[in-house]
């Protein structure tokens, strides 16, 4: 079973909304895959505070709603399904949906986001949007004057640390090694800074707490003779140990640095492969906000319709 199509979007973010949106309305009639986890990762913060445009501030689902509203308004097709694989490797470039249906397409846009680590104790879970946070910038105003944990010791942790102790009363960062992997000037950074304490040789065993985060269960050089557990009073538990972008179906025809993130040229959404487009977080290790993917995904849209002309 093949249906063709003109253009195709893949992942129901910021990103894939905002390129049907512009698609639609250039008359690409673009069909989009809502994905995985239809809204993307939005749908899972409380708030969005930061976003131009809302004074009184949106919550992601709301937001991804709207925007999902937006674009079917101006005739994009949206569907539910999860691209499970794909041939690039000429065009019209053919991708498969749920594992049996198959699109062609003259275009591609990939939205498909990227997921953030979890440490994998089922108290993430349990304290999920109640204390527990992978977007430090998402998140942190709601920890003003409060006391908050970071996990992680990369230049994300770092900079989510120092942005956390500009809002927080105190900030821990536990960090499994004995040294941070982020860059020297980070390293620097939150070393000095009076409000971070830092946890070295520290994993987290667990999160307490009655209705939201109270404080976290922590194991000081796990495994040795020196073992020792301890707990910590703390409002928020933030994660900040890396971001797997959603493209590994991709990764015989694209070219991906070493995290996973898709290439794109200098500071267009295009790939090497012509008429194939990424945009938002799958193709972006830097920024990952809601607005810059909204951006990038408009900026596919533009090369898209100009590729079609
Ligand atoms: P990284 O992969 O660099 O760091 C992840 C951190 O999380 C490491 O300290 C790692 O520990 C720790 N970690 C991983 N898994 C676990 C776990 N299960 N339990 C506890 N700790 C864990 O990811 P980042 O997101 O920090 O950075 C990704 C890339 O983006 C890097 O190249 C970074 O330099 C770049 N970046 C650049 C920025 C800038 O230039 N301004 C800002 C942010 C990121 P361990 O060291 O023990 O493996």
């Amino acid at each position: 079973m093949s249906e063709k199509v003109n253009c195709l979007i893949i992942g129901s973010g910021p990103a894939g909304y905002t390129a049907a949106i512009y698609t639609s309305r250039a008359n690409l009639s673009p069909v989009l895959y809502e994905g995985i986890q239809p809204g993307g990762q939005l749908t899972t913060t409380n708030e969005i505070e930061n976003f131009p445009g809302y004074p009184e501030g949106i919550t992601g689902f709301q937001m991804m709603e709207d925007l999902k509203k937006q674009a079917a308004k101006f005739g994009a097709d949206i569907r539910s399904g999860i691209a499970t694989s794909c041939d690039l490797s000429q065009s019209p470039y053919k991708v498969t949906i749920d594992g049996e249906k198959q699109i062609e397409t003259k275009v591609l846009i990939i939205c498909t986001g990227a997921a953030a680590k979890y440490l994998g104790i089922p108290d993430e879970v349990k304290y999920s949007g109640i204390g527990v946070s992978a977007c430090a910038t998402c998140d942190g105003f709601f920890y003003r004057k409060k006391t908050v944990a970071i996990v992680g010791g990369g230049d994300t942790a770092c900079e989510e640390a120092i942005y956390l102790a500009g809002l927080a009363n105190k900030v821990y960062m536990i960090v499994r090694k004995d040294y941070l992997r982020a860059t020297k000037i980070m390293q620097e950074r939150v070393l000095n800074h009076p409000k971070i304490e830092m946890l070295f040789n520290t994993n987290t065993l667990g999160l307490f707490g009655e209705k939201a985060v109270e404080g976290a269960h922590l194991v000081r050089h796990a495994g040795t003779p020196q073992e020792e557990k301890f707990d910590i009073a703390i409002d928020g538990f933030f994660l900040a140990i890396g971001h797997t972008p959603n493209s590994e179906i991709f990764k015989d025809y694209l070219e991906r640095d070493e995290t996973g993130y898709i290439k794109t040229q200098g500071r267009s959404t295009k790939t090497a492969v012509p008429g194939v487009f990424a945009a938002g977080d799958v193709a972006d290790p830097h920024y990952r906000q809601a607005i810059t993917a909204a951006g990038s995904g408009c900026i596919a849209a533009i090369e898209a319709e100009r590729y079609l002309l």
